[in-house]
């Protein structure tokens, strides 16, 4: 299909500015079908995947239709969650800038409803909101329904997986019969049909589902990190998804050879490829790659370019591509020739904004998830050998090694169920520590510009002085007395700030100090 700009749609000059200004070049797909429908009037049900710009689809049409100098409440578009109702008014809002005096809420569960109440008297022409809340502000007679116009569902299928259908039966049932009624959704079960059926009139079916971008069969997520827990969380990855071929992206060469050698010494195949190796070097590492002898390729971008290989099952940014291209460049090495594959990024504090750039030059969602503890690494081992170990006894005549079992535990003062879980845990290899990635970096202590404040558990109770911190800050770190901020010293315990670049010296270096005779224990301090 040819590209369709948003100026062949005939819109006003507005919203042309509008989506000029965010960005928007050319109109998506389900947004250059659906919009000329619903500029007709007409009801719509539109079927897109996550990150393919449904909100646009129906905010750009419903904001040619609200009119500003009609001071009452004229549509109402509903959410699931709180979260999802913020995004929608946040890119209404920008769709909206240009437009003078049009006016939208979002109401959610959660909020100080007599808040929402003062802002709904104020002449909202548009309401976003999640359905237990409108349900809510319906009852109390606060939400006037009389002259709205235009209804939209938006992520149908998640309202109704959240047992939201009656809530949105009931508010069907009570807006004017007289309207128009819009309905995104990323997927079509029956109870959705059933609903259009009940309360759409001959809705034109919009169904985009062929991919916009080559991505759309890659399950995105985004890791917060610290730079130092970044090869725990690939190793950790790698253990719990297991993929049968991985490519991990590095920015530099330098990080290339540290990761590839960090990854061998912990038991992984790992290879690395980078533009300092000769060529018959490169083809070696490839040869061994394609035919899954190594099963982690690390590279550069420059370096992987034209890799041509079908299954790799996952692709890592270790680093955060500084390109956006790049980003769809490197995960489009996975999920080939109508496979499905999974992009892991990893994302140290600021550079979410980089990331929320990607997510936006994409046209995609990158899905926060929480690094997997130890545990979900030993019970995806537990499972593992377990699933080995019915295998063999299913599979091969054990009759010797029982017979050596049975003389040893003769012999011995332990049970076979003794032997069998000393077996187990031999097979689960070593267990490596668990290092918490300390979830929370430096950033949020309530400390000072470039300072991080320390919670130390000790206080005048037990006769502390600044003084004594500070001595045992420079004693056990060696950083300069004068360099340590501002010591606040409670009953039972005190404060500490020092400067962001110290921070991680002064947290190992005090896990072990003692301060009065007393072993102290030093952690994080949280913003109040
Ligand atoms: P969906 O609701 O389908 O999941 P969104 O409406 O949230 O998708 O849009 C995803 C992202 O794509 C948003 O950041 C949005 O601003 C952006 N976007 C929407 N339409 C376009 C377009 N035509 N061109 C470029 N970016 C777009
Ligand atoms: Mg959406």
């Amino acid at each position: 299909m040819e590209d369709i700009k948003f100026s062949d749609l005939g819109l006003s000059s507005q919203i042309m500015r509008a989506v000029e200004e965010m960005g928007f070049q050319t109109a998506s797909p389900i947004q250059a079908q659906a919009i000329p429908y619903q500029l007709e009037g007409l009801d719509v049900i539109g079927q897109a995947q996550t990150g393919t710009g449904k909100t646009a689809a129906f905010g750009i049409p419903l904001l040619e239709k609200v009119d500003p100098k009609n001071k009452n409440l004229q549509a109402i578009i509903l959410c699931p969650t709180r979260e999802l109702a913020i995004q929608v008014a946040e890119e209404m809002r920008k769709l909206a800038k240009f437009m003078h005096g049009i006016k939208t809420l979002s109401i959610y569960g959660g909020q100080d409803i007599t808040k929402q109440i003062r802002g709904l008297k104020s002449g909202v022409n548009i309401v976003i909101g999640t359905p237990g809340r409108v349900m809510d502000h319906m009852r109390r007679r606060t939400l006037k329904l009389d002259q709205v116009h235009t209804i939209i569902l938006d992520e149908a299928d998640e309202m109704l997986n959240m047992g939201f259908r009656e809530d949105i039966e009931t508010i069907l049932t009570d807006i004017p019969k007289d309207r128009q009624t819009i309905l995104f959704s990323a997927t079509m079960p029956r109870p959705i049909m059933d609903i259009t059926k009940k309360f759409q009139k001959n809705a034109k079916v919009i169904k985009v589902v062929k991919k916009e971008l080559t991505v759309s069969n890659i399950d995105q997520y985004y890791f917060e990190v610290r730079p130092k827990n970044k090869d725990e969380v690939l190793s950790r990855l790698l253990d719990i998804y297991e993929p049968k071929l991985s490519l991990v992206f590095c920015n530099t060469k330098r990080k290339v050879d540290e990761l590839v050698l960090a990854l061998q010494e912990r038991g992984y195949f790992a290879e690395g490829l980078h533009g300092d190796l000769k060529q018959s070097q490169r083809d070696r590492v490839m040869n061994g790659f394609r035919h899954g002898k190594t099963s982690i390729l690390v590279a550069t971008d420059v370096a992987a370019r034209g890799i041509d290989v079908d299954d790799v099952e996952a692709v890592f940014n270790y680093d955060i591509p500084q390109d956006e291209e790049y980003y769809v460049h490197r995960i489009g090495r996975t999920g080939r020739a109508g496979r499905t594959g999974q992009a892991f990024s990893f994302v140290v504090g600021r550079e979410i904004i980089k990331l929320r750039e990607i997510q936006k030059y994409c046209k995609t969602k990158i899905e926060l998830k929480k690094v997997p503890g130890l545990k979900d690494v030993t019970n995806k081992k537990l499972t593992k050998v377990l699933d080995q170990v019915d295998n063999k006894i299913q599979d091969e005549n054990l009759e010797a090694m029982i017979q050596i079992l049975e003389n040893q535990v003769e012999d011995k003062d332990y049970s076979i169920m003794d032997v069998a879980a000393a077996f187990l845990k031999m097979s689960l290899g070593e267990e490596r520590e668990e290092k918490e990635p300390v979830s929370r970096g430096f950033e949020q202590t309530g400390a000072k510009d470039g300072m991080v404040r320390f919670f130390l558990n000790i206080g005048r109770k037990q006769n502390t002085k600044p003084g004594d911190i500070l001595g045992a800050i420079a004693g056990e770190t060696g950083i300069k007395g004068k360099l340590v901020g501002a010591i606040d010293v409670y009953d039972k315990y005190s404060f500490v700030e020092v400067p962001k670049e110290y921070a991680k010296d002064v947290l190992y270096g005090m896990e072990n100090a003692k301060i009065k005779g007393k072993s102290v224990n030093i952690e994080i301090a949280n913003r109040k």
